[in-house]
């Protein structure tokens, strides 16, 4: 069982922040289940996202851009917008679907000093000739992906997954598929479904007044499964992975008990996992990266880390672990002492829920909040922003009263 003692509560706040969430457009070329975005306004000009970005710089002191949508590689401006990130000095990464990928745009994003892509695929985004596979069938268009990346170089590459009630029970497919290409893909995210009710549920916005919830995408009719939680995933990683272990974790705006963000690193070469790092590798991470260049971390410039991370062996017991796995792997195949080293990192996302005051527990420091108005909002509730003009509270519908005869 998680025990948040054991793991480094990551440092991030409002004003620092390794991740700025900017989004581009809110256009899609695909239409996924779990999207919480709509159209609405379309693709955002070129002045108004470089605002943005300063904006971002003054107020959040982010590491890297996450260019959100939306799609991004529909945008019209999107090379010019990477080299305007890069100007600034915060590395660009593109969350993408992936389905305008080519080679040539690859090679364009790269020369305007994209650092890689957060890639989003799962088996609920209803991509035309993908429709009914399982995960374990979208390795192949993950595999696809990883491979056009992976041919122009130096591109860190990360894959998203939204987790559903019929998907859980897959999550170690593509655990496993993620470890094969180590030299790949460089992280694997897990986001868990969430979805809000209008069957049995009312919601009122900021003056009270109650509001068509169906308006908001990330509602439907009903939902009868059961939500999957961050250590839920937590846990059909590590039965079927002894040896992956998380290492840092944000909680709740409002439960103390909540894992919002369960974030870890696993070490291993193409042939082999030896293990994971632990809390004390990643608070050195933080806190050193933070000394270093003052801001705090949450992508790698690159995943080949070598065995220099094995220095921090003695003062990290979980990597330790992984140390002396190495070591008689290497006794016992020499040859293997020449593999490159690889970190890979898993994170795990438990989206909002909603508790029965009406409110939503949050990821406590919202890595992911976004520019709307002037102001920050945290970009999974933006659209109740966009269409009510606030956060919504949403409330269990009261059974009507029984009728008594008199
Ligand atoms: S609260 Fe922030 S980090 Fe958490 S799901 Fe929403 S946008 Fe993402």
């Amino acid at each position: 069982m998680l025990e948040k003692k054991d793991y480094y509560r990551l440092p991030w706040s409002m004003n620092d922040n390794p991740i700025a969430w900017i989004e581009v457009t809110d256009i899609c070329n695909i239409h996924c289940e779990g999207c919480y975005r709509q159209y609405m306004t379309g693709h955002k000009s070129l002045e108004q996202l470089k605002e943005e970005v300063l904006f971002f710089k003054k107020w959040r002191n982010p590491d890297n851009f996450s260019i959100a949508g939306g799609e991004p590689l529909i945008h019209p401006h999107i090379i010019e917008l990477v080299a305007f990130m890069k100007e600034q000095g915060i590395k660009p990464i593109i969350l993408s679907n992936g389905v305008a990928l080519t080679p040539e745009l690859l090679r364009e994003l790269k020369k305007a000093g994209l650092t890689g892509f957060t890639m989003h695929v799962d088996s609920h985004q209803n991509r035309p000739h993908w429709l009914n596979k399982t995960e374990k069938e979208h390795n192949e268009l993950r595999q696809s992906i990883a491979d056009m990346v992976a041919s122009v170089g130096g591109l860190y590459l990360v894959f998203n997954s939204t987790v559903y009630p019929d998907t859980y029970h897959e999550i170690p497919d593509v655990v496993r598929w993620g470890q094969a290409n180590i030299e790949k893909v460089q992280g694997l995210v897990f986001i868990t479904y969430r979805t809000a009710t209008t069957s049995d549920s009312i919601a009122t916005d900021k003056n009270d007044q109650q509001i068509d919830m169906s308006k908001l995408s990330y509602t439907r009719e009903s939902f009868d499964g059961h939500f999957i939680t961050a250590p839920e995933v937590y846990q059909i990683i590590k039965d079927h992975f002894p040896e992956y272990e998380a290492a840092g974790y944000l909680g709740g705006s409002i439960r103390h008990d909540s894992y919002k963000w369960l974030i870890g690193a696993m070490v291993g070469t193409k042939n082999q996992m030896y293990g994971s790092v632990g809390k004390k590798t990643m608070e050195f991470a933080q806190i050193g990266h933070h000394l270093w260049t003052g801001r705090y971390l949450a992508y790698l410039s690159q995943a080949r880390i070598g065995s220099k991370i094995f220095l921090l062996s003695p003062f990290d017991p979980i990597l330790r672990q992984a140390w002396k796995k190495r070591l008689k792997d290497v006794v016992s195949y020499p040859s293997r002492i020449f593999d490159g080293i690889y970190t890979q990192s898993i994170g795990i996302i438990q989206a909002p829920d909603l508790l029965p005051d009406g409110r939503a527990d949050m990821c406590d420091s919202c890595p992911d909040i976004t520019i709307f108005d002037g102001k920050f909002v945290n970009s999974c509730r933006m659209d109740e922003y966009r269409l009510f003009g606030g956060f919504v509270s949403v409330l269990e519908k009261e059974e009507p009263a029984e009728k008594v005869d008199a």
